[in-house]
């Protein structure tokens, strides 16, 4: 019986999303939580308002986070070529931004 796992605590909404999207990508099914608690400020502590990544199966959260990890390390100035097209994208760019194709290859485990 697999249960839900955290795996991410995201500094913002914008990059919950994105670690969602890239989980997602990857197959990896997760759910965003405390995104409304943002408004909350001044009842709980501030990091209990940041966004969190869970995995809706535990047996997934080792890849998820060797994902995520991975995808934190890239710098925004580093390049990947696209293996469609050979277009040059972003590092952080999960599909190419020419043709549309997945690069999220680059971050299986
Ligand atoms: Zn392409």
């Amino acid at each position: 019986m697999p249960a839900m796992k955290r795996v991410h605590i995201a500094p913002t909404l914008i990059d919950a999303q994105l670690a969602a999207d890239l989980l997602g990508s990857l197959g990896i099914p997760n759910h965003i939580f405390n995104v409304n608690a943002a408004g909350a400020l001044g009842e709980v502590p501030f990091v209990n308002a940041q966004p969190e990544i869970w995995v809706d199966d535990d047996s997934q959260a080792a890849r998820a986070r060797e994902i995520l990890a991975r995808h934190a390390s890239m710098r925004a100035d580093e390049e990947q070529s696209c293996p469609h097209c050979g277009e040059t994208n972003p590092a952080h760019f999960l599909s190419c931004w020419h043709c549309g194709n997945a690069l999220a290859g680059r971050f299986s485990v």
